[in-house]
């Protein structure tokens, strides 16, 4: 509140800033951390990183400028795919972590509305409604995130050649469509079993490998471009592709494939069924009207950055901090910045 948000986030069940409002407040934010003393290096990449004869840590910024710290906190957040690889060439303990993988869904945002208030048309004193939906399919979870009512579905990949799609709303909500992601979870056998597949030696990166696949097969699929491949929920229960798509929020386009050639079976299969279930719980819910569109694949950080539980610094390495979503101790913005809180405090203990 104090960078810039509505004070109805200290009272609202599902408080809300709204996307379109976040870069002023983090720019509020930067000059706090600036007034503070702090400093901020735009441009700069973590190239290098290892511990030195003294004992403190030495960090490479963009291949050339050599930092000395007597602690770093690590924060590169779950689509920091280089330094999960450089941590694991440098022999920097990481381990593989499950995850949560399937797609986006949209319905128009009347149909949730109806649903969820049994009206027609929502008053106009009304939010657009949201839903949170959960099922265990064969001993699987799968599960509605990060729900966006008026929202609209972003692509979010962070490398050529992959889709990946996420969504977000704006302050007021005032989108036409409702989406949220829909996933399956994937479990430490499911990660096993594609190492196997692959021929491969189980590593702390399998689960990345996976996520990365699966994000350049939806890729392939949507054309080649940034369209990604779509399907209406109905067809893709019956595994039929869809002879045309309703529209979209997702703004680089959609393309009709059957998701079947994008995510492993057992996420179609389990999607189909927890689809099926859900349309018992919301009968409106279950309609051609819906799009699912692949793939929602970057839920949490497929790789965990082991810390001391105590001391929060990682197990091999004295004075680093492994922290927020990419080290695995976070989903989400509150939580990422609770950690880093906690990490902050445990920095200041550790230089006392
Ligand atoms: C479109 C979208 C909508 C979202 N909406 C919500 C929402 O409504 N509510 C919610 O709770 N969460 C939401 N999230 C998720 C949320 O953004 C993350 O959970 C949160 O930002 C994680 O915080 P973090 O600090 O751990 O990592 P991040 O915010 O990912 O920060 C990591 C930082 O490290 C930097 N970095 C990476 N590699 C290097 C390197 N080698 N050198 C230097 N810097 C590096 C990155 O550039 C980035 O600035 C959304 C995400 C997306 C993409």
């Amino acid at each position: 509140m104090a960078h810039g948000a509505t004070p109805d986030i200290r009272v609202n069940t599902h408080p809300h800033i709204g996307t379109n409002k976040l870069p002023g407040i983090i720019e509020n934010m930067r000059e706090t951390i600036l007034q503070y003393g702090g400093e901020i290096h735009f441009e700069k990449k973590l190239t290098a990183l290892q511990q030195n004869a003294a004992g403190h840590i030495q960090i490479q910024l963009n291949g050339a400028e050599n930092f000395e710290a007597k602690a770093l906190l690590l924060a590169t957040g779950h689509s920091a795919r280089d330094i999960f690889e450089l941590l694991q060439h440098n022999a920097i303990a990481i381990e593989s972590k499950p995850f949560a993988l399937g797609v986006r869904i949209e319905h128009p945002q009347q149909i949730i509305d109806a649903q969820q208030y049994h009206c027609e048309v929502r008053d106009e004193h009304l939010p657009p409604a949201s839903y949170s939906l959960v099922q265990q399919v064969n001993n699987r979870g799968v599960f509605s995130f990060c729900m966006c009512p008026g929202g609209i579905i972003a692509p979010a990949a962070t490398a050529p050649g992959e889709i990946v799609v996420n969504g977000w709303s704006p302050s007021k909500r005032n989108n036409p469509f409702a989406n949220s992601g829909m996933v399956v979870q994937i479990t430490e056998a499911d990660i096993a079993a594609y190492a196997k597949q692959q021929k491969q030696k189980a590593s702390a990166l399998t689960a990345m490998h996976l996520q990365q696949a699966i994000e350049q097969q939806a890729y392939q699929a949507g054309g080649g471009k940034l369209k990604a491949p779509a399907q209406r929920m109905i067809d893709f229960i019956r595994n039929v592709v869809s002879s045309d798509l309703p529209e979209c929020s997702y703004q680089p386009g959609l393309v009709s494939r059957s998701l079947k050639e994008v995510l492993p079976d057992y996420i179609h299969q389990t999607l189909q069924q927890g689809l099926h279930a859900f349309g018992k719980k919301m009968p409106s819910y279950y309609t051609n009207e819906a799009v699912l569109v692949a793939t929602e694949s970057r839920t949490s950080s497929p790789v965990r950055i082991p810390r001391d539980n105590t001391t929060l610094q990682h197990p091999q390495l004295k004075g680093l901090f492994p922290c927020g979503e990419g080290a695995g101790y976070a989903g989400g913005i509150v939580s990422a910045a609770i950690d880093g809180e906690r990490c902050a405090e445990a920095i200041a203990a550790y230089y006392q």
